[in-house]
């Protein structure tokens, strides 16, 4: 069965989570954004062994540690979708902008695709391409779970920021009616930043995309 802990990581305080098989104990960290150390401590308190990094999104606080991380632990980078390559080549500014600390460049192991999956031991999750706050934005859903790792696409109350480069409102929508949506009512979601909620909670109270 997959288990995971959120550990909210930058000044952004994006939820970072550390996902694992609990039988193998094989790990990922899901958008190492920054605190590297604190992410060790945690990793090394669980007692899980790191496989891997994936990754939602390539902005700052979701992607920013990943390079660095990649390089002192010798891990593939998953994800994300080749559409955020232009964010992944932006880095550099974006630290500069935030006044977060350099981030390493990184060349993603494997880009994804709507569609694949990625595997922890013996959990395996689907991968949904869902653009819109990012055009190579990806989500990691978990069916056994019930899990879905949705990063900046939808928040309880809210969703995701489409002011940026190539963001865009009516691809977010859509990724939300069309992909996620059909994951279940049930289905619990893990939002890059703030409280979990369900999708048939949000499909009922929230504002942006309810009753859809
Ligand atoms: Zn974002
Ligand atoms: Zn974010």
């Amino acid at each position: 069965m997959l288990r995971y802990l959120t550990v909210p990581v930058t000044a952004f305080q994006q939820n970072c989570s550390i996902v694992w098989c609990d039988s193998t104990m094989d790990a990922a960290i899901i958008d190492p954004g920054g605190d590297i150390e604190v992410l060790k401590a945690e990793v090394a308190r669980l007692g899980v062994k790191l496989v891997a990094l994936w990754i939602t999104h390539a902005h700052i606080d979701h992607a920013g540690g990943t390079g660095q991380l990649a390089r002192e632990l010798g891990l593939p980078i998953i994800g994300p979708h080749p559409g955020d390559q232009f964010w992944i080549d932006g880095l550099p500014q974006q630290s500069q902008m935030f006044g977060f600390p350099p981030a390493e460049h990184f060349t993603p192991t494997r880009w994804l695709a709507d569609g694949d999956t990625v595997t922890l031991g013996e959990c395996t999750l689907d991968v949904r391409h869902c653009p819109g706050h990012t055009p190579g934005h990806v989500v990691f859903h978990s069916v056994e779970a019930k899990r879905c790792f949705v990063g900046d696409v939808l928040f309880a109350g809210s969703i995701g920021r489409t002011d940026f480069p190539q963001g865009n409102h009516a691809a977010l929508i859509a990724s939300i009616t069309e992909r996620l949506w059909p994951m279940g009512d049930d289905t619990v979601f893990i939002p890059g930043h703030g409280p979990e909620s369900t999708f048939g909670r949000e499909r009922r109270t929230n504002p942006y995309v309810g009753n859809t």
